[in-house]
């Protein structure tokens, strides 16, 4: 990749609360050439992965992934947070500093043996991409990669995805 698209994730400190140093993607996303090139490093690793869907986590996961679907030619499924989803769903409940989240995804958007990527836009503790790995196994899709375009990696998040392989465009350790 030509572009360093660190220069465009801007460092907010003590946001949303003291003390984490959030990772602001809103300048990447607003410049063309690191937006496009964003989604191409995304999709890299499924290129020739006969992906059914890309299944992402809202919100932000969803602005790169809708993207990726695109660029590779597959579906999209989105994770969502509780009660936005219209028909039967399955959800899966994760820990946070201070009490637990939700996803759920629809139980008809992945099909038993689907090969699927799942894709954020920040893996931090893990806690959020664990249960999104948790939606697709219960629903029988065959997970062929999570991506992240950033990786936090000093928390150590991605030790709690399992064996499946982990693509990140940005690491910070
Ligand atoms: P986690 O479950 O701890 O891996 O948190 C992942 C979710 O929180 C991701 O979807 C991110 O969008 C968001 N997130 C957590 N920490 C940060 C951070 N330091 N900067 C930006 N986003 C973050």
């Amino acid at each position: 990749m030509s572009l360093d698209l660190t220069a465009y994730i801007r460092d907010i400190p003590d946001f949303p609360k003291p003390g984490i140093l959030f990772k602001d993607i809103t300048p990447l996303l607003a410049d063309p050439a690191a937006l496009k090139a964003a989604v191409h490093a995304l999709a890299d690793p499924y290129r020739d992965a006969n992906l059914v869907s890309v299944a992402a986590i809202e919100s932000r996961g969803f602005i790169f992934a809708a993207a990726v679907a695109l660029e590779l030619g597959c579906g999209f499924v989105p994770l969502r947070k509780p009660n936005k989803l219209p028909a039967a769903t399955t959800s899966a409940t994760y820990e946070l500093e201070y009490g637990t989240d939700t996803i759920e995804v629809h139980v008809d958007a992945i099909h038993p043996g689907d090969r699927v990527a799942i894709i954020d836009d920040v893996i931090a503790t893990g806690g959020t991409a664990a249960a999104a790995v948790e939606l697709v196994e219960t629903l029988g899709g065959n997970l062929v990669g999570i991506s992240f375009l950033i990786d936090l990696a000093f928390l150590g998040g991605t030790a709690k995805i399992g064996n499946y392989p982990v693509h990140s465009v940005i690491t910070y350790n």
